[in-house]
């Protein structure tokens, strides 16, 4: 049987004449899982209790991109269970070759979410897990580390009561420009957090400019990165630039995420 990774393929080398931007693979909505009680079990009923997963879109998407993604790139998976364990991506991978997609949702929402970002709730004989929300809430917030960046900041004005400060951010948050500025928006965006730049310092009465070192990924350039847009307007991510350096590495951007302004970019392998 072919794994998922090879069947995706496959329908991409048929579909070639279509427009292969618009194929956006999903898992399937929802899922339901059974777990079946032991023979010890004999004299509780039900003799089953079945799992619901609601409102799982805001996974659905970003599952079926890391599989990819982990598919695409030999090294990705061991650069990957460095921030998520080795156990999770070798049974994340093996549920998705053989299409387990219900138990690599609850694989997900048990091993990655905190509970109180999903809401459960017994109906009847079936326990029922909610994943309303947002896939920045439910899915990037839960990439651990990987994409935790630091930047530096110091005062000219010996003064200063908050001379040296640290900006530690564990996800990556892309706020558009405030004026309207010449040049790609959104490169603009990216390197105004990234790039070093010197600003007028904000403390109250300082007057000191404030010189912000190069922001850096903590824990070396992760293999794929988030980039949460939530503040932005669609139609200004409608032009994203192919590439993208982020912190001296270059990503290429795999797919806006217009749903919900996210945009998915992965690092060059090749500089
Ligand atoms: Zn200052």
């Amino acid at each position: 049987m072919k794994t998922l990774f090879e069947e995706i393929k496959a329908s991409i080398k048929n579909n070639y004449n279509q427009d292969r931007s618009f194929w956006r693979p999903v898992l399937p909505w929802g899922g339901v899982f059974t777990i079946k009680a032991g023979r010890k079990a004999v004299s509780c009923t039900p003799l089953y209790v079945e799992i619901r997963l609601k409102n799982t879109c805001t996974i659905d998407g970003f599952l079926m991109l890391l599989y990819v993604i982990l598919n695409e790139n030999e090294n990705f998976p061991r650069e990957l269970s460095l921030h998520f364990g080795r156990e999770f991506v070798d049974c994340f991978l093996y549920l998705m070759d053989t299409y387990s997609f219900t138990t690599v949702k609850l694989l997900w929402i048990w091993d990655k979410m905190e509970k109180q970002q999903y809401k459960s709730e017994v109906y009847k004989a079936s326990l029922v897990i909610d994943l309303f929300g947002n896939e920045h809430d439910n899915f990037t917030k839960n990439l651990e580390n990987l994409m935790s960046t630091i930047q530096e900041s110091y005062c000219s004005n010996w003064r200063c009561p908050t001379r040296v400060q640290e900006d530690q951010q564990r996800t990556i948050n892309i706020n558009p420009p405030q004026e309207i500025p010449h040049g790609n928006l959104i490169r603009l965006a990216v390197d105004e957090l990234f790039c070093s730049k010197i600003e007028l310092c904000e403390e109250h009465g300082c007057g000191g400019l404030r010189e912000f070192s190069q922001r850096v990924f903590c824990h070396g350039a992760p293999p794929f990165v988030v980039l949460n847009m939530q503040h932005w307007k669609s139609e200004d991510l409608a032009y994203v630039p192919y590439y993208l350096d982020l912190s001296d590495h270059k990503y290429y951007t795999c797919l806006p995420l217009s749903s919900n302004l996210q945009i998915l970019v992965g690092r060059c392998h090749v500089i």
